[in-house]
């Protein structure tokens, strides 16, 4: 059974001392929720402040990015083992934002991960299609590409490390989120492509979440799908209630027979 993870992505939203707020305000909310996996991920700026707040509690931190250098000369960015010295434990890798406004490619993904795996960080992968691709009947053939981009050249054991979220872009804040078949059929479909790639168990324990306009009224019905492990979430993170009632809703689903869950 793989333990459901939640995970909340702030993006370019709240200063430290709002940040410091809202995760106050999550520890106390999220507190009886012991069966899934909480991960909040603010600006790097809030990062060494939120992880104080979150000394002793179930919620983990991590980073919304980082650049596979460790140092050197490259102004403005941030290295594995600076979020790693901030508190994260987390690191969301290849977003779809970062790909479209900051040319984040299969191959730099690729390297970001591997930066992650070194420094001991968990990567949250991020793959999916734009509209277009969809519409054109590609979307299997990018997220394939994606996939095979990304982990080139990565171990069994590396795998058994990181986390993919699955994110159709058309359904990054946008409010149309993909219905619970759509998300299933992809989620499903990873998972061979890792089968493939690095075996079955590997691929049985891999936990793939979805992202894309996910909130408290449709996360049930995603979780309740057998290949979906949790959910990526921005827009509905920066609020204390709504992430609380979407993390309620993804443990509720879990606990129906699974008898009683479609494929
Ligand atoms: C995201 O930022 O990864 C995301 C899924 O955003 P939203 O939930 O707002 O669609």
């Amino acid at each position: 059974m793989r333990k459901p993870i939640i995970a909340g992505n702030w993006k370019l939203h709240k200063t430290v001392k709002e940040s410091i707020d809202l995760v106050t305000l999550l520890k106390r909310q999220v507190s009886e929720f012991g069966q899934a996996e909480i991960i909040i991920c603010p600006v790097y700026t809030a990062l060494a402040s939120v992880a104080e707040v979150l000394l002793g509690s179930e919620i983990q931190l991590g980073a919304q990015d980082l650049y596979w250098e460790e140092k050197g000369a490259f102004t403005g960015q941030v290295s594995a083992p600076l979020v790693k010295e901030a508190g994260a434990s987390f690191v969301i890798i290849g977003h779809s934002e970062r790909r479209q406004f900051f040319h984040d490619t299969d191959e730099t993904v690729n390297k970001k991960i591997k930066a992650a795996l070194k420094w001991d960080l968990t990567p949250i992968v991020c793959v999916g299609e734009l509209l277009a691709e969809r519409e054109a009947n590609k979307t299997m053939q990018v997220v394939e590409k994606q996939v095979k981009g990304a982990f080139e050249g990565l171990s069994r054991e590396d795998l058994q490390k990181l986390t993919v979220a699955y994110e159709p872009v058309w359904a990054i804040g946008t409010g149309k989120v993909a219905t619970p078949e759509q998300a299933q059929e992809m989620h499903a479909f990873i998972r061979k492509q890792i089968y493939k790639l690095f075996g079955s168990d590997t691929a049985e324990g891999l936990r793939i979440l979805y992202g894309g306009s996910v909130k408290p009224d449709n996360i049930v019905g995603l979780m309740q799908k057998p290949d979906i492990d949790g959910a990526l979430v921005g827009g509905a993170s920066l609020e204390a209630q709504a992430f609380t009632d979407i993390i309620r809703g993804a443990v509720l689903a879990r606990t129906v027979p699974s008898s009683a869950k479609g494929r």
